[in-house]
């Protein structure tokens, strides 16, 4: 399960960070993910709410923020969104293009008390 891994990692980080800084209680993670990331957040809320569990970051809100993927066009070297349709270009329609951005996730805050 993608989900999974994805909230031990988050946890990984997480958890250590908030202790170094002092926290008793985490609060709110804000996360950004990829369009392209594959994560659903409904599980992922529900595998970070078992995955949390003993943890300081138990109860803590998980906000998932999309960010649109980006590429790159082979053919008339565009860069941007994709066209969400074909997978391809938006300016020449052309499929041979490469994912600049958008596979991956990272945490980009952390509320903590
Ligand atoms: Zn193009």
């Amino acid at each position: 399960m993608h989900e999974l891994t994805i909230t031990e990692n988050i946890l990984r980080v997480v958890v250590p960070a908030a202790e170094k800084a002092g926290a008793k209680r985490i609060l709110k993670i804000r996360m950004k993910a990829g369009e392209l990331s594959g994560i659903i957040p409904s599980y992922l809320e529900k595998c970070f709410e078992q995955v949390s569990e003993g943890t300081i970051a138990q109860g803590a809100e998980l906000i998932l923020e999309s960010v649109p993927a980006s590429v790159r066009c082979m053919d008339c070297g565009y860069e941007g969104p994709v066209e969400k349709k074909t997978f391809g270009c938006r300016e020449c329609g052309s499929l041979r293009v490469k994912v600049v951005s958008g596979r991956d996730y990272f945490i980009e805050d952390l509320e903590v008390e």
